[in-house]
C-alpha cells in the first residue's frame, strides 16, 4: 500500500481506498471543527484529541466544560469562549487569530460544533474570509439514536428543539403532519412531556416514537413505543422524565396512494379566509389527513394573529 502524504491534510493518504491514515498533523491558519462527548468521555476519536493537543487555540462554548476533557486526556490547551451570546465577536476573533497564521480547534460543551450549538456563525466568518475549514467528525446526539433506532434512516428531518411556547410548538407540529421522514427533536427534561403529548395530539398515535435519554451516560435509556403511549410511559417513573433527550418520530406512512406533502398552514390559512373556522378545519382534515384536533388549535392561533 501506497501512503503519499496529502499536503493539503498533513497525512498518509492509502491510494487504493482513498482513505487517510497515520499520524496527524495540523496545518497552519485553519480552523478544525472538533466533535467531542455527549455523555461518556471515552466517546472522542484518535484524532480529535490530536488536534486538541497540536491547535494553538481551543474556542470553547463553556471553557469550564472543555477544560474538564483535556483534563481526562490530558491536554494542556489555552482557551477562547465561544458561546451563544458572542458569537459574532468570538468570530471575528477566531478570524484574527487564523490571520496570524494560528491553529484554531472549535468545540461545543457537548457533541458536534454547530448542530442546536454555536458554531455556525464562527465557521461562516472564517469561510467567508477564505480560511480552511475541517470538519473533525465525533459523537453527535441524532446520529447516536438514529444508529441504534431500528428505524429505516435513509430519510430523517433533523428538528433540533421545539418552540418552548406552546401555541409555537403546535403551530410547528401541525407543518410536520404530513412530512413522511423521519423526524428527529431535541428536548430538555422540563419540556419533554410537553412536547410529546403535543406530538400525539397532532400525529396519528399509532406512529412509533423512540425516547432516547442520557445516551453513553449510566442511566442510558431507549424506549421504543406506539406514540400514544408515550406520555404513559414517561409519567409512569420520575426517572424516565431526567436528563437529556431525543425523540425520534416515524413519519406518515408513505403509500402510493399517500397524498404530496403539503403545507397544512398555508392550506388552513387558505380556508379560514372564506369560511368559518369549524368547516376550515373540517376541509383542511380532508385535504391534508392531518389531526382535527391539531389543526383545529392552529386554526384559532392563525385567527389570534389575524
Ligand atoms: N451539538 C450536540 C450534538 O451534536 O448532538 C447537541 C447540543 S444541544 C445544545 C443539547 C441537546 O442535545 C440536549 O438537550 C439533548 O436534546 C441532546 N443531547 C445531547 N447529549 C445528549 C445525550 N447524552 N443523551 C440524549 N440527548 C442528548
Amino acid at each position: 500500500m501506497n501512503h503519499p502524504v496529502n499536503p493539503a491534510l498533513g497525512r498518509g493518504v492509502d491510494t487504493d481506498s482513498g482513505m487517510v491514515s497515520g499520524e496527524v498533523a495540523v496545518n497552519k491558519a485553519t480552523l478544525y471543527v472538533v466533535a467531542t462527548p455527549i455523555g461518556n468521555l471515552g466517546d472522542i476519536t484518535l484524532r480529535a484529541l490530536e488536534v486538541l493537543k497540536a491547535a494553538d487555540i481551543i474556542a470553547a462554548e463553556d471553557t469550564r466544560v472543555t477544560i474538564r476533557l483535556l483534563n481526562r486526556h490530558g491536554i494542556a490547551g489555552r482557551l477562547v469562549a465561544v458561546h451563544e451570546h458572542n458569537e459574532r465577536r468570538a468570530a471575528e476573533r477566531v478570524t484574527a487569530l487564523l490571520a496570524e497564521g494560528k491553529t484554531v480547534a472549535l468545540v461545543s460543551d457537548a457533541g458536534t460544533p454547530g448542530i442546536a450549538d454555536p458554531g455556525a456563525q464562527v465557521v461562516a466568518a472564517v469561510r467567508a474570509a477564505g480560511y480552511p475549514v475541517v470538519p473533525i467528525p465525533g459523537p453527535n446526539a441524532a446520529a447516536a439514536v438514529l444508529s441504534a433506532s431500528g428505524f429505516e434512516a435513509s430519510r430523517f428531518l433533523f428538528c433540533g428543539f421545539l418552540p418552548a411556547r406552546a401555541a409555537e410548538r403546535r403551530r410547528e407540529l401541525a407543518g410536520l403532519v404530513a412530512q413522511t421522514a423521519l423526524l428527529v427533536f431535541y428536548e430538555a427534561p422540563h419540556r419533554v412531556v410537553g412536547s410529546v403529548a403535543d406530538l400525539c395530539a397532532a400525529f396519528d398515535g399509532a406512529r412509533q416514537i423512540l425516547i432516547a435519554r442520557e445516551l453513553t451516560k449510566i442511566h442510558e435509556t431507549l424506549h421504543r413505543c406506539r406514540l400514544d403511549e408515550a406520555v404513559a410511559w414517561l409519567e409512569a417513573d420520575d426517572n424516565h422524565r431526567r436528563g437529556e433527550f431525543v425523540l425520534v418520530v416515524e413519519g406518515a406512512a408513505a403509500t402510493a396512494s399517500s397524498p404530496p406533502e403539503v403545507d397544512v398552514e398555508s392550506v388552513l390559512k387558505t380556508l379560514l379566509a372564506e369560511l368559518p373556522v369549524k368547516q376550515a378545519v373540517a376541509l383542511a382534515v380532508k385535504l391534508t389527513g392531518g389531526n382535527r384536533n391539531a389543526l383545529y388549535k392552529l386554526a384559532l392561533t392563525l385567527k389570534d394573529e389575524k
